[in-house]
């Protein structure tokens, strides 16, 4: 495949206080592109990190049509780099083109794209527990005209960030009962940009409240538990960890289903099950609610200290053996290639 390469004249990287980085606003030296032209995707290519220039009709700006990914890169003490499980998100981003009638990025392309992007820019996946490269992939819509239809042109983007360990503070969510991120039928499955634009407005009622999330329930009845923002959901009940089954409303996380095999490989029971709110909120009351967790690419897992829910507040009690640590411990000990990798799911960068 022919790949075209321009190096940026002189690295960024010295400029770079790696020990403060605030997640997501600092980019490497180099972007991966490829314009979709003419029903064909045309050479990609790398080049210096820099602004693009697109008409103010592009459909993008209009329309939202737009999707993602996200994903990590990790250095080794020998200097290898690692991702985690890419093939999981190169398929998903072509299942979210899908819906958003938006033409599949080739996969020899994505990992082409991919591991040269990283390899030139290496030098920015720092080494170090917590350090890692933070990696988007995205499409967005670039025909010039502002009529309501699907694109005929599109841009493919790799852009890279390095991040540090991922702090999120103390995290408690608000259950949602009136305002839904996504319904039957919808986008809710997609890594689609509007998904994000749709719960800025929820989100930001509850942090009026002091809550830094929304715990999403079903659209029509609000009944059962979905997922949060970013992350998908586990409840541990006594010694069973619980989460929603995927939908056409819930993102099939990859950290999620790597969640799930690695706990029933340890012996710990995992129930796939549509939960309901009143469960949860009544095995918090009677004690048996011991453990309440997010699980995403950006914090791997991120406990969840405390829940509303209308006007019910509960606090989840200290646990001794989390469930939540232990897991956390083991997939990024995986992904980090300081634990043997059994399912397979380390991806060497080469
Ligand atoms: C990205 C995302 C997740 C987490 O998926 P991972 O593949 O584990 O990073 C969960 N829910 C939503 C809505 C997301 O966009």
């Amino acid at each position: 495949m022919a790949l075209e390469i321009e190096k940026i004249a002189k690295s960024k990287i010295a400029e770079v206080d790696f020990s403060n980085l605030s997640f997501g606003k600092l980019f490497t030296d180099h972007m991966f592109e490829c314009d979709f032209e003419n029903g064909a995707w045309k050479t990609p290519k790398i080049k210096p990190y820099q602004a693009l220039t697109l008409d103010p009709s592009a459909k993008v700006f209009h329309y939202g049509q737009a999707v993602f990914e996200g994903m990590k890169a990790y250095k080794d003490d020998n200097d290898d780099i690692w991702l985690f499980r890419p093939d999981q998100n190169q398929k998903r981003i072509n299942i979210s083109a899908e819906r958003l009638d938006m033409p599949a990025f080739p996969k020899e392309y994505f990992f082409e794209g991919l591991s040269e992007l990283l390899k030139l820019d290496s030098a920015w996946v720092q080494k170090g527990d917590g350090n890692s490269l933070y990696v988007r992939p995205f499409i967005i819509a670039t025909e010039n005209c502002v009529s309501a239809s699907a694109s005929t042109n599109y841009k493919f983007m790799i852009i890279c960030s390095p991040v540090q360990a991922y702090y999120g503070g103390e995290v408690r969510v608000v259950i949602a009962d009136k305002y839904s991120r996504s319904a039957n039928g919808g986008v809710g499955f997609a890594k689609a940009a509007g998904n994000y634009a749709a719960s800025f407005y929820p989100a930001k009622l509850a942090a009026k409240q002091g809550y830094q999330q929304v715990l999403w329930t079903d659209a029509s009845t609000h009944e059962y538990l979905e997922e949060a923002g970013t992350m998908n959901v586990f409840f541990r009940i006594k010694d069973t960890l619980l989460t929603a089954p995927t939908s056409e409303r819930i993102l099939d996380g990859v950290t999620r289903k790597s969640i799930i095999q690695f706990a029933e490989d340890e012996g710990i029971k995992v129930e796939v099950r549509p939960i309901k709110v009143t469960e949860i909120l009544e095995a918090a009351k009677n004690g048996d609610l011991l453990e309440m967790f997010g699980a995403g690419t950006a914090a791997v897992i991120s406990p969840i200290l405390g829940f509303a829910h209308k006007d019910e507040k509960i606090e989840l009690p200290k646990v001794e053996n989390s469930y939540a640590s232990f897991i956390k411990k083991s997939l990024t000990d995986i992904q980090r290639n300081l634990a043997e990798d059994k399912f397979g799911w380390r991806f060497k960068v080469e």
